[in-house]
């Protein structure tokens, strides 16, 4: 593909105005973050310093952060904390499956932290959530947003067999930037995770997702986008990174909503079958907007 011009304009040091959000006045938002503390959840909205969670609690929408809220690994772009995990809740797959279900939610996203201290890193956990949901509301969309669990097949066999209709793994950056923003994670061990999950699951929806802003070339976000495809990928998230304390990783620039609508665009004839581009989009942000239920099985 040729090399897109885009005006250096739109590309921006300073936090600028498209970025700020809206307060909450919506007492959907406070009943959404009652439940969540009454059942003892955890979400990566309010873990992660997510932007948008004023707009998603206000539509009565989380994403729910299971086995605990510490940790194994520590990401040069993530606020979630890094410390000795507390051992598994039993208990809180039904709690997940409960809130899903007083939330009236059609589309659950269920993530985690990475837990390396776990031989499994957690499979089992993810597997008994999505059980517990599906017991709940067996036409619920479940997606998992999960780790790399190191690759390990065992795990991912163990997520796979519980059957979420879509399994959302982060690249999160360009292959030259991982070393620097994904503590011992590993681009390529990413794609194949993605690639593994296809191949044992076919009728899955795999997907992924990139943070711009850290410093990455343009011809190198093509270049993910390329190797996402090659790799089975059917769904991309691009968003804007934000540094969420001065320990973090600088934002390098931030880029102009345009820009986002023509990567989103690039994305698109790339041939991902669904694609969430702008400044504020997260890899959970409006994830029912793509229903896998509804994906044209090839041939069909
Ligand atoms: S975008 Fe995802 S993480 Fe952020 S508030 Fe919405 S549901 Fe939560």
């Amino acid at each position: 593909m040729p090399p897109i011009k885009i005006d250096p304009a739109l590309h921006q040091a300073r936090k600028p105005e498209w970025l700020k959000v809206r307060l909450p006045s919506n007492p959907v938002f406070f009943s959404t973050k009652a439940l969540i503390s009454d059942l003892k959840l955890h979400t990566v909205c309010e873990s992660a310093q997510c932007p948008n969670r004023w707009e998603c609690w206000s539509l009565g929408t989380a994403t729910f952060m299971i086995a605990g809220d510490r940790c194994t690994r520590a990401c040069g772009f993530c606020a979630v904390a890094t410390a000795k995990p507390f051992p598994l809740d039993p208990d809180e797959p039904e709690r997940v499956a409960e809130a899903a279900m007083r939330m009236k939610v059609r589309h659950a996203v269920i993530t985690a932290v990475a837990r390396d201290d776990l031989p499994d890193g957690g499979a089992e956990h993810f597997a008994q959530t999505i059980e517990a949901l599906r017991r709940r509301k067996p036409d619920m969309v479940i997606e998992v947003l999960v780790p790399d669990f190191n690759g390990k097949e065992a795990a991912l066999r163990t997520v796979l067999d519980a059957a979420p209709h879509v399994f959302n793994h982060n690249i999160e950056t360009v292959e030259r930037l991982t070393p620097l923003v994904r503590s011992r994670a590993k681009y390529r061990l990413s794609l194949d995770v993605l690639r593994r999950a296809g191949v044992m699951a076919p009728g899955i929806t795999t997907k992924s997702g990139l943070m711009l802003g850290l410093g990455e070339k343009e011809n190198e976000i093509f270049q993910a986008m390329d190797d996402l495809r090659e790799h089975g990928v059917g769904v991309l998230t691009i968003g804007q990174y934000l540094r969420p304390s001065p320990k973090h990783l600088p934002v390098v620039e931030y880029i102009a909503p345009e820009v986002f609508d023509l990567y989103g665009e690039i994305a698109r004839k790339k041939g991902f079958v669904h694609v969430s581009s702008g400044p504020l989009v997260r890899s959970s942000y409006h994830a029912g907007d793509f229903d896998p239920l509804k994906l044209k099985k090839p041939g069909a």
